[in-house]
């Protein structure tokens, strides 16, 4: 997410959302909450979501839903119902920027991929010149994704193959 937001000129006009309870349609959770609500009695509304989210995280969730922590999961009402599962299908997270570059993890950009052959790693600019990992214009998700490219990548410029 940090690369969309690093080269947007005002990151604050970008939206980004959570979907706490992928697994679930909006319906299904209003329907899920409809029918909780009327059988729970006197179970915490905060017990019946976590059924689907950790604990704790439905306390900040309700919080946020404008729902007191202890509200009873009892008579909920629609409006209630709608603003929870709001909430949880769609957690706005406000954006203000990075943390920029000295906390960043992975570079964008950088030599162009078409300019490198791709199984030598040898720039077709530079004969002499080998090229891997960051430098190159190729990043990936956190994950492991830049360590491989990094490592690959070094393998074939390495001569290895
Ligand atoms: C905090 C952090 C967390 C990360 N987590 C992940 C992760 O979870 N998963 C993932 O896939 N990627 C992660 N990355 C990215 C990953 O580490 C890099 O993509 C990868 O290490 C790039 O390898 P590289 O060999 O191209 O460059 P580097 O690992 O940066 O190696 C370049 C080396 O060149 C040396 N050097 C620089 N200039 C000179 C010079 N003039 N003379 C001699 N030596 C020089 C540097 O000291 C350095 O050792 C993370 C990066 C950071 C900073």
């Amino acid at each position: 997410v940090s690369r969309a937001v690093s080269g947007h000129s005002r990151p604050e006009a970008l939206r980004l959302e959570i979907d706490l309870i992928p697994a679930m349609r909006e319906e299904e959770l209003a329907e899920f909450l409809r029918r909780e609500s009327a059988a729970s009695g006197k179970r915490q509304l905060a017990g019946v979501l976590s059924a689907h989210l950790p604990r704790r995280l439905c306390d900040t969730v309700l919080t946020l839903a404008g729902l007191p922590v202890d509200r009873g999961a009892s008579a909920l009402s629609k409006v209630d119902r709608a603003r929870l599962v709001r909430q949880t299908k769609a957690l706005p997270i406000p954006i203000t920027g990075t943390l920029g570059f000295k906390k960043a993890e992975v570079t964008a950009g950088g030599v162009a991929l078409d300019e490198v052959d791709s199984r030598t790693m040898r720039s077709k600019r530079e004969p002499e010149l080998f090229l891997a990992g960051e430098v190159l214009d190729l990043d990936g998700p956190i994950g492991g994704y830049n360590f491989q490219a990094a490592w690959s990548t070094g393998w074939l410029a390495g001569g290895c193959v």
